[in-house]
C-alpha cells in the first residue's frame, strides 16, 4: 500500500486524538503529511504542535483555516483581517505549504451576497502583503453552494480562480472534491488552474447519497458517487504534483471509529483512487 503523496487533514481524526497523538498515529501508519486546524493547534499550543510535526518528519500540506472576511461593520472586518494575519503567522511557524481560506458567507442580517463577495476580495487584498512577507501562499477553497449563506460565498472553481487572478501571484486554490465534484466546468477549470500554477491543495472525500448532514456527513472515498480516478487524472494533467489530502468530517460514522481503523481505511481507499 502506498502512503507517498498522502496527507491527512487532522479534522478526519479530531474526535479520536489531539494533534500530537494524531501526528504520531500518522507516522506509525507511514503517512508523511498532515493538515492541522487552528483549534487543534491551540489545544496543545503552537510550540508543542511545531515540535510534534518536526519530530515526526511531517510535511504540512496546508493549515485550516483563514478566511471568514465578511462582517456587518468595519470593526468586524478589521478583526477578521487581524485574525487572518495571526493564522498566516501560525501557518508559517508550522511550515505549512499554504493557508486554506474558507472565505465566509453573508454577515448577520444581510441579504446582499454581492456585497459579501466584495468584502471577501477586500479582505484578501488586505492580508496579502502580510502573506507575501511571510512567504505563505493563500489557497481559496471554493465551497459547495449550499454553504453560500454561512460559510463561503465563493462557490465554484471558476469564481475562485477569477478572484485569485485579480489578486496576483501567491493566491491560488484548494480543490476539494466534496465541494466541486458536481461542477460541469470542473475539468476545464482544473486545466486553467494548472496553467496558471494556482493549484495549492487537493482535498478528497466522497459525496454520499443521501448526504444526511451538510457539514458532518462526508464520505470515505469509494462510498459515494465521486469518480476519483477521473478527477485525479485532470489534476495530474494540470501538472499538480503536490499532496493529496484526505479530509472527512463524519460525526455519525468515521468519527465514532478507532483512529487506527480510520487511517488504515484511508490508506486503502487512497490507493484505490490512484
Ligand atoms: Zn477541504
Amino acid at each position: 500500500m502506498r502512503t507517498d503523496g498522502l496527507s491527512i487533514n487532522l479534522a478526519t481524526v479530531r474526535q479520536q486524538w489531539n494533534l500530537v497523538e494524531a501526528v504520531e498515529a500518522c507516522a506509525r501508519h507511514g503517512i508523511k503529511a498532515v493538515d492541522p486546524w487552528r483549534d487543534q493547534v491551540a489545544a496543545v499550543g503552537l510550540d508543542v504542535a511545531v515540535r510534534a510535526i518536526k519530530d515526526n518528519g511531517m510535511q504540512v500540506s496546508g493549515y485550516c483555516r483563514g478566511g471568514m472576511f465578511p462582517a456587518a461593520d468595519a470593526a468586524g472586518r478589521q478583526a477578521a483581517i487581524d485574525d487572518n494575519k495571526r493564522a498566516i503567522d501560525e501557518a508559517a511557524a508550522l511550515g505549512a505549504q499554504c493557508l486554506v481560506l474558507v472565505v465566509g458567507g453573508l454577515p448577520a442580517g444581510s441579504r446582499d451576497i454581492g456585497a459579501a463577495r466584495r468584502m471577501v476580495a477586500d479582505g484578501l487584498a488586505a492580508v496579502l502583503p502580510h502573506a507575501r512577507a511571510s512567504k505563505m501562499p493563500l489557497a481559496i477553497e471554493p465551497l459547495h453552494p449550499m454553504y453560500a449563506g454561512d460559510r463561503a460565498c465563493v462557490n465554484t472553481l471558476k469564481q475562485a480562480l477569477d478572484l485569485a487572478e485579480t489578486l496576483g501571484d501567491d493566491v491560488g486554490v484548494a480543490i476539494d472534491t466534496y465541494h466541486v465534484w458536481w461542477d460541469p466546468e470542473l475539468e476545464a477549470q482544473i486545466a486553467r488552474a494548472g496553467r496558471a500554477r494556482r493549484i495549492f491543495g487537493y482535498h478528497i472525500c466522497d459525496w454520499l447519497v443521501p448526504t444526511k448532514d451538510l457539514l458532518l456527513d462526508r464520505g470515505m472515498m469509494g462510498d459515494g458517487v465521486i469518480d476519483f480516478q477521473r478527477v485525479r487524472g485532470w489534476i495530474e494533467q494540470a501538472g499538480y504534483t503536490g499532496l493529496t489530502e484526505v479530509e472527512i468530517f463524519s460525526a455519525a460514522n468515521w468519527w465514532t471509529k478507532p483512529g487506527d481503523e480510520v487511517l488504515r481505511t484511508v490508506i486503502e481507499r487512497y490507493n484505490a483512487t490512484l
